[in-house]
C-alpha cells in the first residue's frame, strides 16, 4: 500500500522514533509546530478519524494511554494538545490516522 506512515512503521522510510508497541508507533514530526511535536499512529492502516468504528476504536483509547505516558516522560507536565485532522478541509495531508501531540509552548485557541 502506498502509504507514508505504513512505510515509516515498516522501517522502509526513516523516522525519529519515540515509542513502539504491538498496536501503535510514535515518532517526531518532521516539521515541528511546537518545542515538542510528535505523532502517534495505529500500526493498522485506518485512513482517518472518520473510519473509527465500535470494532476498531480500542486503538484510540490505547493511543491516548501512550500519549499520557510519553508526555510525562518528556516532561510536558499536564500541558499538551492532542489533534487529529480529518479530511483536506481540516488539514489532513497523510491518509493514515495520526494524533499530533503538541507541547512546550502556549497554544492558541481556536486553531486556524
Ligand atoms: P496532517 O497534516 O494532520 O495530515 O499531519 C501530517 C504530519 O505528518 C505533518 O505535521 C507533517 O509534518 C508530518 N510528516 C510528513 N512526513 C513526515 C515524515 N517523513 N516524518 C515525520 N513526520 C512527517
Ligand atoms: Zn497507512
Amino acid at each position: 500500500m502506498d502509504c507514508l506512515f505504513c512505510k515509516i512503521i515498516a522501517g522502509e522510510i526513516p523516522s525519529n522514533k519515540l515509542y513502539e508497541d504491538q498496536q501503535c508507533y510514535a515518532f517526531y514530526d518532521i516539521d515541528p509546530q511546537a518545542p515538542v511535536h510528535f505523532l502517534v499512529v495505529p500500526k493498522a492502516h485506518i485512513t482517518g478519524a472518520n473510519q473509527i468504528t465500535d470494532e476498531n476504536s480500542g486503538i484510540v483509547g490505547h493511543i491516548f494511554g501512550v500519549i499520557a505516558k510519553l508526555t510525562k516522560e518528556l516532561g510536558c507536565g499536564d500541558d499538551f494538545r492532542v489533534v487529529t485532522n480529518c479530511g483536506p478541509m481540516a488539514g489532513q495531508t497523510v491518509g493514515h490516522l495520526h494524533f499530533h501531540v503538541l507541547a512546550g509552548r502556549s497554544l492558541a485557541w481556536p486553531p486556524g
